[in-house]
Protein backbone atom coordinates (compact mmCIF):
# COMPACT_ATOMS: atom_id res chain seq x y z
CA UNK A 1 0.00 0.00 0.00
CA UNK A 2 1.44 3.29 -1.13
CA UNK A 3 2.27 5.37 1.97
CA UNK A 4 -0.04 7.99 3.20
CA UNK A 5 1.29 11.01 5.01
CA UNK A 6 0.13 11.04 8.80
CA UNK A 7 -1.76 14.43 8.31
CA UNK A 8 -3.81 12.86 5.66
CA UNK A 9 -4.11 9.22 7.49
CA UNK A 10 -4.96 10.95 10.77
CA UNK A 11 -7.08 14.01 9.38
CA UNK A 12 -10.41 14.17 11.57
CA UNK A 13 -13.40 13.07 9.90
CA UNK A 14 -16.12 13.60 12.52
CA UNK A 15 -17.03 16.74 14.91
CA UNK A 16 -16.36 14.62 17.97
CA UNK A 17 -12.58 13.98 16.45
CA UNK A 18 -12.14 17.50 15.58
CA UNK A 19 -8.99 18.76 17.98
CA UNK A 20 -8.61 22.43 19.39
CA UNK A 21 -11.46 23.72 17.84
CA UNK A 22 -14.33 22.04 19.47
CA UNK A 23 -16.48 25.15 20.34
CA UNK A 24 -16.87 25.61 16.40
CA UNK A 25 -17.52 21.59 16.36
CA UNK A 26 -20.39 22.11 19.01
CA UNK A 27 -21.61 25.18 17.39
CA UNK A 28 -22.16 23.56 13.84
CA UNK A 29 -23.41 20.34 15.42
CA UNK A 30 -26.20 22.44 17.12
CA UNK A 31 -26.99 24.21 13.88
CA UNK A 32 -27.83 21.13 12.23
CA UNK A 33 -30.01 19.20 15.21
CA UNK A 34 -31.98 22.51 14.74
CA UNK A 35 -31.73 22.90 10.85
CA UNK A 36 -30.48 25.84 10.61
CA UNK A 37 -27.71 25.67 8.67
CA UNK A 38 -26.23 28.95 6.74
CA UNK A 39 -25.93 29.00 3.05
CA UNK A 40 -22.40 30.96 3.73
CA UNK A 41 -19.54 29.68 6.54
CA UNK A 42 -16.27 31.75 6.34
CA UNK A 43 -13.66 29.84 8.04
CA UNK A 44 -10.49 31.59 9.40
CA UNK A 45 -7.52 31.14 11.07
CA UNK A 46 -3.69 30.15 10.69
CA UNK A 47 -2.26 27.11 8.41
CA UNK A 48 -2.84 23.94 9.89
CA UNK A 49 -5.83 24.21 12.43
CA UNK A 50 -8.36 22.12 10.50
CA UNK A 51 -10.45 24.45 8.52
CA UNK A 52 -10.19 22.18 5.26
CA UNK A 53 -11.16 19.22 7.84
CA UNK A 54 -14.05 21.47 9.16
CA UNK A 55 -14.74 22.12 5.99
CA UNK A 56 -15.27 18.27 4.74
CA UNK A 57 -16.76 17.25 7.67
CA UNK A 58 -19.62 20.19 7.72
CA UNK A 59 -19.86 18.90 3.86
CA UNK A 60 -20.19 15.32 4.69
CA UNK A 61 -22.78 15.97 7.66
CA UNK A 62 -24.96 17.84 4.76
CA UNK A 63 -24.83 15.08 2.33
CA UNK A 64 -24.28 11.47 3.92
CA UNK A 65 -26.23 8.88 2.20
CA UNK A 66 -26.94 7.00 5.12
CA UNK A 67 -29.07 9.45 6.34
CA UNK A 68 -32.23 11.24 4.79
CA UNK A 69 -31.73 14.76 6.00
CA UNK A 70 -28.33 16.20 7.24
CA UNK A 71 -26.62 14.45 10.02
CA UNK A 72 -24.01 15.60 13.19
CA UNK A 73 -22.38 11.66 12.60
CA UNK A 74 -21.46 11.37 9.14
CA UNK A 75 -20.86 7.72 8.35
CA UNK A 76 -17.69 8.19 6.86
CA UNK A 77 -18.53 5.10 5.25
CA UNK A 78 -20.79 5.47 1.99
CA UNK A 79 -19.69 6.92 -1.28
CA UNK A 80 -20.18 10.37 -0.60
CA UNK A 81 -18.20 10.24 2.66
CA UNK A 82 -15.39 8.89 1.14
CA UNK A 83 -15.72 10.81 -2.06
CA UNK A 84 -15.91 14.02 0.00
CA UNK A 85 -13.15 12.95 2.89
CA UNK A 86 -10.48 12.68 -0.68
CA UNK A 87 -11.71 16.08 -1.73
CA UNK A 88 -13.00 14.14 -5.15
CA UNK A 89 -16.53 14.65 -4.57
CA UNK A 90 -19.20 16.04 -7.61
CA UNK A 91 -21.22 17.84 -5.61
CA UNK A 92 -18.55 19.44 -2.61
CA UNK A 93 -15.83 21.04 -5.00
CA UNK A 94 -12.82 21.82 -3.46
CA UNK A 95 -11.63 25.40 -5.25
CA UNK A 96 -8.31 26.63 -4.18
CA UNK A 97 -8.88 30.39 -4.97
CA UNK A 98 -4.63 30.37 -5.14
CA UNK A 99 -5.06 29.46 -8.47
CA UNK A 100 -8.27 30.18 -9.63
CA UNK A 101 -8.24 34.01 -8.61
CA UNK A 102 -9.97 35.74 -11.74
CA UNK A 103 -13.42 36.30 -12.60
CA UNK A 104 -14.03 33.89 -15.31
CA UNK A 105 -13.58 31.19 -12.51
CA UNK A 106 -16.37 32.68 -10.40
CA UNK A 107 -18.73 33.49 -13.08
CA UNK A 108 -18.25 30.00 -13.72
CA UNK A 109 -19.14 28.76 -10.41
CA UNK A 110 -21.95 31.06 -10.41
CA UNK A 111 -23.32 29.65 -13.51
CA UNK A 112 -22.93 25.97 -12.16
CA UNK A 113 -24.85 26.49 -8.84
CA UNK A 114 -27.96 26.86 -11.06
CA UNK A 115 -27.77 23.08 -11.77
CA UNK A 116 -28.79 20.80 -9.17
CA UNK A 117 -26.25 18.40 -7.53
CA UNK A 118 -25.28 15.32 -9.32
CA UNK A 119 -26.48 12.88 -6.29
CA UNK A 120 -26.21 14.89 -3.13
CA UNK A 121 -28.45 16.79 -0.78
CA UNK A 122 -26.57 19.83 -1.17
CA UNK A 123 -23.59 21.46 -3.68
CA UNK A 124 -21.01 22.45 -1.58
CA UNK A 125 -18.31 25.08 -2.92
CA UNK A 126 -15.45 24.53 -0.70
CA UNK A 127 -13.24 27.69 -1.56
CA UNK A 128 -9.55 28.07 0.22
CA UNK A 129 -7.47 30.35 0.58
CA UNK A 130 -10.48 33.23 -0.57
CA UNK A 131 -8.46 36.39 -0.05
CA UNK A 132 -6.54 35.13 -3.13
CA UNK A 133 -9.58 36.36 -5.33
CA UNK A 134 -9.50 39.63 -7.51
CA UNK A 135 -11.42 42.65 -6.76
CA UNK A 136 -13.54 41.11 -9.64
CA UNK A 137 -14.02 37.43 -8.67
CA UNK A 138 -14.75 38.85 -5.00
CA UNK A 139 -18.14 40.86 -6.92
CA UNK A 140 -19.05 38.07 -9.10
CA UNK A 141 -19.16 35.97 -5.91
CA UNK A 142 -20.88 38.18 -3.89
CA UNK A 143 -23.82 38.12 -6.19
CA UNK A 144 -24.13 34.78 -5.76
CA UNK A 145 -23.69 34.61 -1.80
CA UNK A 146 -26.61 37.04 -1.53
CA UNK A 147 -28.78 34.90 -2.71
CA UNK A 148 -27.74 31.03 -3.64
CA UNK A 149 -30.10 29.02 -4.73
CA UNK A 150 -31.60 26.67 -2.01
CA UNK A 151 -29.01 23.49 -2.33
CA UNK A 152 -26.06 25.49 -2.66
CA UNK A 153 -23.55 25.87 0.96
CA UNK A 154 -20.32 27.77 0.70
CA UNK A 155 -17.25 27.30 2.92
CA UNK A 156 -15.01 29.94 2.30
CA UNK A 157 -11.66 29.40 4.31
CA UNK A 158 -8.73 31.76 4.80
CA UNK A 159 -5.35 32.49 6.65
CA UNK A 160 -6.02 36.17 6.10
CA UNK A 161 -9.79 37.48 6.83
CA UNK A 162 -8.01 40.73 6.85
CA UNK A 163 -7.68 40.63 3.26
CA UNK A 164 -11.58 39.72 2.61
CA UNK A 165 -13.80 42.07 1.81
CA UNK A 166 -16.26 43.25 4.95
CA UNK A 167 -19.33 42.61 1.86
CA UNK A 168 -18.22 38.94 1.74
CA UNK A 169 -17.28 38.46 5.32
CA UNK A 170 -21.37 39.81 6.51
CA UNK A 171 -23.15 37.40 4.41
CA UNK A 172 -21.01 34.40 5.99
CA UNK A 173 -21.68 33.25 9.16
CA UNK A 174 -17.49 33.35 10.34
CA UNK A 175 -15.66 30.92 12.77
CA UNK A 176 -11.91 31.66 14.37
CA UNK A 177 -10.01 28.44 14.25
CA UNK A 178 -7.69 28.55 17.32
CA UNK A 179 -4.00 27.72 17.42
CA UNK A 180 -4.50 24.10 18.53
CA UNK A 181 -2.39 24.21 21.99
CA UNK A 182 0.33 22.32 22.55
CA UNK A 183 -0.97 20.24 24.97
CA UNK A 184 -3.47 19.49 22.92
CA UNK A 185 -1.27 18.68 19.82
CA UNK A 186 1.16 16.39 22.57
CA UNK A 187 -1.72 14.50 23.47
CA UNK A 188 -2.76 13.34 19.69
CA UNK A 189 1.04 12.96 18.35
CA UNK A 190 1.15 10.61 21.56
CA UNK A 191 -2.20 8.45 20.49
CA UNK A 192 -1.02 8.35 16.93
CA UNK A 193 2.94 7.59 17.67
CA UNK A 194 1.05 4.81 19.62
CA UNK A 195 -1.19 4.00 16.50
CA UNK A 196 2.01 3.45 14.22
CA UNK A 197 3.26 0.85 16.00
CA UNK A 198 6.11 2.99 17.98
CA UNK A 199 7.51 4.46 21.04
CA UNK A 200 8.23 8.05 21.89
CA UNK A 201 10.34 9.78 24.87
CA UNK A 202 7.52 12.78 26.06
CA UNK A 203 10.58 14.92 25.99
CA UNK A 204 10.11 14.68 22.13
CA UNK A 205 6.32 14.75 21.82
CA UNK A 206 6.26 18.20 23.63
CA UNK A 207 8.81 19.31 21.71
CA UNK A 208 7.43 18.18 18.60
CA UNK A 209 4.32 19.81 19.79
CA UNK A 210 6.12 23.24 20.61
CA UNK A 211 7.31 23.57 17.61
CA UNK A 212 4.39 22.94 15.39
CA UNK A 213 3.07 26.37 16.99
CA UNK A 214 -0.50 25.77 16.71
CA UNK A 215 -0.24 23.72 13.58
CA UNK A 216 -1.35 20.24 13.75
CA UNK A 217 -0.49 19.97 10.14
CA UNK A 218 3.17 21.02 11.51
CA UNK A 219 3.33 18.66 14.07
CA UNK A 220 1.97 15.31 12.14
CA UNK A 221 4.99 16.58 9.23
CA UNK A 222 7.62 16.48 11.58
CA UNK A 223 6.50 13.31 13.28
CA UNK A 224 6.62 11.94 9.31
CA UNK A 225 10.15 13.01 9.19
CA UNK A 226 10.93 11.63 12.80
CA UNK A 227 9.20 8.36 11.97
CA UNK A 228 11.09 7.63 8.64
CA UNK A 229 14.24 8.22 10.29
CA UNK A 230 13.48 5.77 13.36
CA UNK A 231 9.90 3.74 12.47
CA UNK A 232 10.18 2.15 16.60
CA UNK A 233 11.64 4.61 18.73
CA UNK A 234 11.58 8.02 19.12
CA UNK A 235 14.38 10.03 21.40
CA UNK A 236 15.84 13.04 21.84
CA UNK A 237 19.25 12.09 20.31
CA UNK A 238 16.68 11.71 17.04
CA UNK A 239 14.65 14.86 17.33
CA UNK A 240 18.16 16.73 17.91
CA UNK A 241 19.53 15.32 14.65
CA UNK A 242 16.35 15.83 12.79
CA UNK A 243 15.68 19.30 14.13
CA UNK A 244 18.22 22.15 15.70
CA UNK A 245 17.88 22.11 18.99
CA UNK A 246 14.77 23.71 20.47
CA UNK A 247 16.11 27.26 20.64
CA UNK A 248 13.28 28.33 23.43
CA UNK A 249 14.39 26.38 25.97
CA UNK A 250 17.51 27.91 25.70
CA UNK A 251 16.31 30.97 25.63
CA UNK A 252 14.30 30.50 28.24
CA UNK A 253 17.33 29.91 30.49
CA UNK A 254 19.10 33.18 29.34
CA UNK A 255 16.99 35.13 30.20
CA UNK A 256 16.27 33.37 33.73
CA UNK A 257 20.09 34.50 34.05
CA UNK A 258 19.29 37.97 33.12
CA UNK A 259 16.31 38.10 35.35
CA UNK A 260 19.33 36.53 38.11
CA UNK A 261 20.94 39.51 36.51
CA UNK A 262 23.98 37.22 35.74
CA UNK A 263 25.72 38.92 32.82
CA UNK A 264 28.23 36.18 32.14
CA UNK A 265 25.65 33.43 32.66
CA UNK A 266 23.31 35.25 29.80
CA UNK A 267 26.15 36.00 27.81
CA UNK A 268 27.62 32.37 27.83
CA UNK A 269 23.51 31.08 26.98
CA UNK A 270 23.70 33.31 23.76
CA UNK A 271 26.97 31.62 22.71
CA UNK A 272 25.66 28.21 23.22
CA UNK A 273 22.39 29.42 21.18
CA UNK A 274 24.56 30.87 18.20
CA UNK A 275 26.68 28.08 18.26
CA UNK A 276 23.62 26.50 17.35
CA UNK A 277 23.47 27.89 13.99
CA UNK A 278 20.49 30.09 14.22
CA UNK A 279 20.95 33.69 13.15
CA UNK A 280 20.12 36.07 15.34
CA UNK A 281 17.57 37.49 13.27
CA UNK A 282 16.12 34.21 14.04
CA UNK A 283 17.49 34.47 17.71
CA UNK A 284 15.38 37.83 17.92
CA UNK A 285 12.12 36.60 16.70
CA UNK A 286 12.09 33.23 19.52
CA UNK A 287 13.08 35.36 22.02
CA UNK A 288 9.95 38.14 21.43
CA UNK A 289 8.04 34.54 21.29
CA UNK A 290 9.17 33.35 24.79
CA UNK A 291 9.32 37.18 25.88
CA UNK A 292 5.35 37.29 24.87
CA UNK A 293 4.75 33.99 26.50
CA UNK A 294 6.05 35.30 29.49
CA UNK A 295 4.20 38.29 29.60
CA UNK A 296 0.67 36.81 29.29
CA UNK A 297 1.36 34.70 32.02
CA UNK A 298 2.18 37.13 33.92
CA UNK A 299 -0.38 39.40 32.70
CA UNK A 300 -3.71 36.36 32.32
CA UNK A 301 -2.22 33.72 34.21
CA UNK A 302 -0.83 30.53 33.10
CA UNK A 303 -4.55 29.33 32.48
CA UNK A 304 -5.35 31.84 30.06
CA UNK A 305 -6.85 30.37 27.09
CA UNK A 306 -4.17 33.06 25.45
CA UNK A 307 -1.58 31.14 27.25
CA UNK A 308 0.17 28.78 25.00
CA UNK A 309 3.19 27.21 26.68
CA UNK A 310 4.58 23.82 26.37
CA UNK A 311 3.50 21.29 28.88
CA UNK A 312 5.69 20.35 31.50
CA UNK A 313 7.18 24.00 32.05
CA UNK A 314 3.96 25.41 33.36
CA UNK A 315 5.99 26.29 36.55
CA UNK A 316 8.99 27.26 35.23
CA UNK A 317 7.52 29.97 32.85
CA UNK A 318 5.00 31.47 36.17
CA UNK A 319 8.19 31.50 38.04
CA UNK A 320 10.13 33.51 35.74
CA UNK A 321 7.40 35.24 34.68
CA UNK A 322 7.25 36.78 38.30
CA UNK A 323 10.80 38.27 37.76
CA UNK A 324 9.91 41.26 35.30
CA UNK A 325 7.60 43.62 35.84
CA UNK A 326 5.01 44.41 32.83
CA UNK A 327 6.83 47.51 31.67
CA UNK A 328 9.81 45.63 31.64
CA UNK A 329 8.34 43.02 29.36
CA UNK A 330 6.58 46.05 26.72
CA UNK A 331 10.28 47.41 26.78
CA UNK A 332 12.14 43.92 26.27
CA UNK A 333 10.01 43.63 22.89
CA UNK A 334 10.29 46.76 21.74
CA UNK A 335 13.78 46.49 22.22
CA UNK A 336 14.41 43.13 20.77
CA UNK A 337 11.99 44.26 18.02
CA UNK A 338 14.52 47.00 17.42
CA UNK A 339 17.64 44.59 17.68
CA UNK A 340 15.87 42.51 15.27
CA UNK A 341 16.03 44.98 11.93
CA UNK A 342 19.23 45.88 13.16
CA UNK A 343 21.46 42.82 13.46
CA UNK A 344 20.12 42.58 9.76
CA UNK A 345 22.30 45.27 8.27
CA UNK A 346 24.79 45.80 11.39
CA UNK A 347 28.05 44.10 11.29
CA UNK A 348 28.16 44.96 14.56
CA UNK A 349 24.91 42.27 15.88
CA UNK A 350 27.01 39.78 18.06
CA UNK A 351 28.11 42.44 20.20
CA UNK A 352 24.45 45.15 19.66
CA UNK A 353 22.85 41.62 20.94
CA UNK A 354 25.24 41.18 24.06
CA UNK A 355 24.89 44.81 24.74
CA UNK A 356 21.17 44.18 24.91
CA UNK A 357 21.78 41.24 27.08
CA UNK A 358 23.19 42.73 29.58
CA UNK A 359 20.66 45.61 29.88
CA UNK A 360 18.47 43.08 30.74
CA UNK A 361 19.96 41.66 33.08
CA UNK A 362 20.21 45.09 34.46
CA UNK A 363 16.52 45.40 33.47
CA UNK A 364 14.85 44.52 36.86
CA UNK A 365 16.43 47.52 38.81
CA UNK A 366 15.58 49.82 36.67
CA UNK A 367 12.64 52.16 38.03
CA UNK A 368 9.91 52.30 35.42
CA UNK A 369 8.41 56.02 34.44
CA UNK A 370 5.18 55.42 36.53
CA UNK A 371 7.49 54.43 39.16
CA UNK A 372 8.59 57.62 39.15
CA UNK A 373 5.96 59.98 38.59
CA UNK A 374 4.21 57.83 41.53
CA UNK A 375 6.81 59.12 43.78
CA UNK A 376 6.69 62.81 42.47
CA UNK A 377 4.03 63.72 45.11
CA UNK A 378 6.38 61.76 47.80
CA UNK A 379 9.29 63.76 46.95
CA UNK A 380 7.72 67.33 46.86
CA UNK A 381 5.58 66.62 50.42
CA UNK A 382 6.64 68.49 53.07
CA UNK A 383 7.88 66.54 55.59
CA UNK A 384 4.92 67.22 58.55
CA UNK A 385 3.28 65.78 55.35
CA UNK A 386 4.98 62.72 55.00
CA UNK A 387 4.70 62.03 58.44
CA UNK A 388 0.73 61.69 58.09
CA UNK A 389 1.63 59.28 55.24
CA UNK A 390 2.31 55.72 56.45
CA UNK A 391 2.40 54.44 52.75
CA UNK A 392 4.93 57.46 52.37
CA UNK A 393 6.93 56.32 55.49
CA UNK A 394 7.67 52.64 54.65
CA UNK A 395 8.35 52.89 51.03
CA UNK A 396 12.01 51.04 50.30
CA UNK A 397 12.52 54.34 48.80
CA UNK A 398 13.52 57.35 50.81
CA UNK A 399 14.51 60.49 49.13
CA UNK A 400 16.74 62.72 50.88
CA UNK A 401 17.50 66.05 49.45
CA UNK A 402 20.79 67.89 49.84
CA UNK A 403 21.97 69.58 53.10
CA UNK A 404 25.77 69.74 53.39
CA UNK A 405 26.89 67.63 56.61
CA UNK A 406 24.17 65.97 57.25
CA UNK A 407 24.66 62.83 57.73
CA UNK A 408 23.38 61.16 54.43
CA UNK A 409 24.78 62.98 52.30
CA UNK A 410 24.98 61.84 48.38
CA UNK A 411 27.75 60.22 46.76
CA UNK A 412 28.76 63.64 44.92
CA UNK A 413 28.37 66.99 46.73
CA UNK A 414 25.44 68.89 45.90
CA UNK A 415 26.08 71.22 42.79
CA UNK A 416 25.57 75.02 43.78
CA UNK A 417 25.21 76.46 40.30
CA UNK A 418 22.67 73.37 39.52
CA UNK A 419 19.99 75.36 41.18
CA UNK A 420 19.43 78.08 43.76
CA UNK A 421 18.22 76.13 46.53
CA UNK A 422 20.80 73.00 46.04
CA UNK A 423 18.12 70.80 45.82
CA UNK A 424 19.42 68.01 44.73
CA UNK A 425 17.36 64.44 45.39
CA UNK A 426 19.18 61.71 45.73
CA UNK A 427 17.72 57.61 46.17
CA UNK A 428 19.85 55.16 48.36
CA UNK A 429 20.42 51.57 46.78
CA UNK A 430 18.34 49.40 48.78
CA UNK A 431 18.64 46.16 47.45
CA UNK A 432 15.54 44.46 47.32
CA UNK A 433 14.76 41.39 49.48
CA UNK A 434 11.92 39.29 48.99
CA UNK A 435 10.30 40.75 52.01
CA UNK A 436 10.19 44.17 50.72
CA UNK A 437 8.90 43.46 47.46
CA UNK A 438 5.61 41.23 48.21
CA UNK A 439 3.66 40.90 44.61
CA UNK A 440 4.52 43.35 42.65
CA UNK A 441 6.37 46.11 44.64
CA UNK A 442 8.76 48.05 42.53
CA UNK A 443 11.86 46.81 42.73
CA UNK A 444 14.62 49.88 42.74
CA UNK A 445 18.20 49.14 43.32
CA UNK A 446 20.31 51.72 41.54
CA UNK A 447 20.56 54.96 42.69
CA UNK A 448 17.78 57.67 41.08
CA UNK A 449 19.58 61.26 40.60
CA UNK A 450 17.41 64.02 40.15
CA UNK A 451 19.22 66.76 37.70
CA UNK A 452 16.15 68.80 36.90
CA UNK A 453 16.29 72.22 37.34
CA UNK A 454 13.25 73.82 39.01
CA UNK A 455 11.45 75.87 36.40
CA UNK A 456 12.41 79.29 36.59
CA UNK A 457 10.00 81.56 38.10
CA UNK A 458 10.95 84.44 35.34
CA UNK A 459 9.39 86.79 37.37
CA UNK A 460 11.64 89.34 35.44
CA UNK A 461 12.39 88.94 31.89
CA UNK A 462 16.16 89.93 30.82
CA UNK A 463 19.98 88.62 31.61
CA UNK A 464 20.29 87.07 35.14
CA UNK A 465 23.32 86.58 36.63
CA UNK A 466 24.33 84.93 39.14
CA UNK A 467 26.49 86.35 42.29
CA UNK A 468 27.36 85.49 45.47
CA UNK A 469 25.03 86.66 48.65
CA UNK A 470 26.37 88.53 51.51
CA UNK A 471 25.31 87.39 55.43
CA UNK A 472 22.59 90.27 55.18
CA UNK A 473 21.01 89.83 52.04
CA UNK A 474 20.77 85.92 53.02
CA UNK A 475 19.45 86.84 56.38
CA UNK A 476 16.85 88.74 54.70
CA UNK A 477 16.09 86.12 51.77
CA UNK A 478 15.91 83.38 54.03
CA UNK A 479 12.85 85.23 55.99
CA UNK A 480 10.48 86.05 52.90
CA UNK A 481 7.78 83.42 53.14
CA UNK A 482 7.87 81.94 49.81
CA UNK A 483 11.48 81.59 50.28
CA UNK A 484 10.91 80.03 53.64
CA UNK A 485 8.24 77.62 52.15
CA UNK A 486 10.56 76.34 49.28
CA UNK A 487 13.24 75.45 51.87
CA UNK A 488 11.16 73.67 54.06
CA UNK A 489 9.93 72.25 51.28
CA UNK A 490 13.40 70.67 49.82
CA UNK A 491 15.16 71.12 53.34
CA UNK A 492 17.48 73.63 51.52
CA UNK A 493 19.69 76.32 52.10
CA UNK A 494 19.79 79.38 50.11
CA UNK A 495 23.47 79.32 48.61
CA UNK A 496 23.09 82.55 45.70
CA UNK A 497 20.83 84.40 43.72
CA UNK A 498 20.42 84.84 40.06
CA UNK A 499 18.93 88.46 39.42
CA UNK A 500 19.20 91.33 36.44
CA UNK A 501 22.40 92.92 36.51
CA UNK A 502 21.42 96.06 37.22
CA UNK A 503 18.74 95.26 39.95
CA UNK A 504 19.11 95.85 43.20
CA UNK A 505 19.42 93.57 45.39
CA UNK A 506 16.56 90.69 45.34
CA UNK A 507 13.55 90.52 47.61
CA UNK A 508 13.11 87.40 46.92
CA UNK A 509 15.34 84.52 46.25
CA UNK A 510 14.59 82.99 43.39
ZN1 LIG B 1 -21.91 8.78 4.80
Amino acid sequence: MAYTVLARKYRSRTFDEVIGQEPIATTLVNAIKVGRIHHGYLFTGTRGVGKTSMARILAKALNCQKYDAPTTTPCGECDICRAIAEGQDVDVLEIDAASNTGVDNIRELRSNTAYRPARARFKVYIIDEVHMLSTGAFNALLKTLEEPPDHVKFILATTEIQKVPATIQSRCQRFNFRHIGSDAIAKRLGEIVKTEGATADDAVVQRVARLAQGSMRDALSILDQLLSVSPQKLTMPVLDELLPPAQDEQIFALLQHAAAGDVAAALSALDRVVAGGRGLESFCNDTIEVVRALLLVRTCGPDSPLVDIPAGTREAYVELSKQFELSHYVQMIAMLEELRRNVRYSGAGRALTEALLARFARMRQWTSIEQLLAQLPADAAPPDEKKKNPALENSPQRVWVGKPGEDEAPAEPARADASPVAARSYTPAPQPTPDDLPGSEPDVAIPVYDDTPPPPPARRPGELVRRELSVDERARIERDPVVRQALDLFNGIVIDVRAPLSAPAPSTAE
